[in-house]
């Protein structure tokens, strides 16, 4: 376990929220990305030879625990584990198990973790032991031929033990899958069957324009209502008001009972109630997904070891989180809307 340092810093109530942005939202939920390696290369993630950080400005898991620890102080109650490729991160459980000492105390209310699920047997049973109880495994396909093309070399089977082995241990498992032009309309009734059979949701996944991967996006994009409108064609879907603060829009399937899920950053803007940020693995604070705005607070933590620096750092980036993205997906052959990539931004 990393050193159990003091609080520090201001120290809000549980379930107070000290990061609330102009608009009036409620800053709750940290996307924390603590590396942006990855023993995959999806297509649409990354390209085939990414250039990655320098190891000098990833964020030691001290740093890592430092930030985390900062923000559940401001008001921060869901945590939310990623990258890149977590797992890969080397003695990453070391990270779980102060955050979990975080959710014993009664600080914080949920850690997560977003997984491309392949080093999940592994890790599944720590991960339960250290507080996690829901996840989300990345999976757009359950052929292997495909899964192995669409990551560029990943092994399907190590995802289907991963996810074995999770909920094998108790873990709640979400399917998250992006929604691929040519690929995700065939795939959607096995993925929905797979999922559901286990009592899963899927979520599908518009994809964004962050980041060049080598691959045209217009080749690859496929709006969600195209994919719906598939789906229903063969499945009683009957619309859900289940929300959970994120940016998915849920239905029910009658013949199965299961949910799936929808996010469409395209087709549909969310970003009215949108109650998150996002941390980099090298600390740089993106208050927006979609936007440039950047706040250094590897820069904070380095120079000062004062917690109540690095909090008005976050208090003052907060203040002034963009109202919202606008991604758009440019037939006219226009560059990525971000430079940076999802795995460095923390999906
Ligand atoms: N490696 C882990 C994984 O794949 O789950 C965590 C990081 S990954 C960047 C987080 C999520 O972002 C994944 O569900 C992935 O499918 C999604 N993602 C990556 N690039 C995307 C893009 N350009 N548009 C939409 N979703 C994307
Ligand atoms: Fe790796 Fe996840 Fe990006 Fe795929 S989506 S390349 S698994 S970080």
């Amino acid at each position: 376990m990393l050193n159990d340092v003091g609080q520090g810093g201001s120290g809000l109530n549980a379930g107070a929220c000290g990061l609330i942005d102009r608009f009036g939202r409620h800053v709750r939920y940290l996307r924390l990305s603590v590396t942006d390696r990855c023993d995959l290369r999806c297509v649409y993630c990354m390209s085939e030879h990414m250039t990655f950080m320098p190891r000098k400005d990833l964020l030691s898991l001290e740093e890592l625990e430092r930030l985390a620890r900062a923000f559940i102080r401001r008001g921060v109650s869901k945590l939310r584990i990623t990258g890149g490729e977590p797992l890969v991160r080397k003695d990453i459980m070391q990270l779980f198990a102060a955050l979990g000492a975080q959710l014993d105390a009664g600080r914080l209310r949920e850690l997560t973790l977003t997984t491309n699920g392949t080093c999940l047997a592994q890790f599944a049973s720590d991960l339960a032991r250290c507080g996690v109880k829901r996840i989300n495994v990345s999976l757009d396909t359950l052929d292997p031929d495909l899964y192995r093309s669409l990551t560029r070399g990943g092994a399907l089977a190590n995802v289907l033990q991963g996810i074995d082995a999770a909920r094998s241990v108790g873990l709640a498992v979400k399917i998250n899958a992006v929604a691929l032009r040519g690929n995700t309309v065939a795939e959607a009734d096995r993925l929905i069957r797979f999922a559901h059979d286990r009592s899963m949701t899927v979520t599908f996944i518009e994809t964004m324009p962050l980041g060049d991967t080598g691959v045209d996006r217009i080749e690859q994009y496929l709006p969600l209502d195209q994919l719906r409108r598939s789906i229903e064609s063969r499945w009683t879907l009957s619309d859900l008001p289940l929300r959970t603060g994120g940016p998915a829009r849920y239905v029910r399937v009658a013949e199965t009972g299961g949910t799936i899920g929808f996010i469409t950053p395209l087709t549909h803007n969310f970003c009215e109630d949108c109650n998150r940020v996002r941390v980099t693995a090298s600390g740089i604070l993106h208050t927006c997904l979609g936007q440039e705005d950047a706040v250094d607070l590897k820069a904070v933590m380095r120079s000062s070891d004062e917690e109540a620096d690095l909090e008005r750092a976050i208090d003052d980036a907060i203040r002034v989180k963009p109202r919202g993205h606008d991604f758009v997906i440019d037939r006219n052959g226009a560059p990525p809307a971000l430079s940076r990539h999802m795995s460095a931004t923390g999906g």
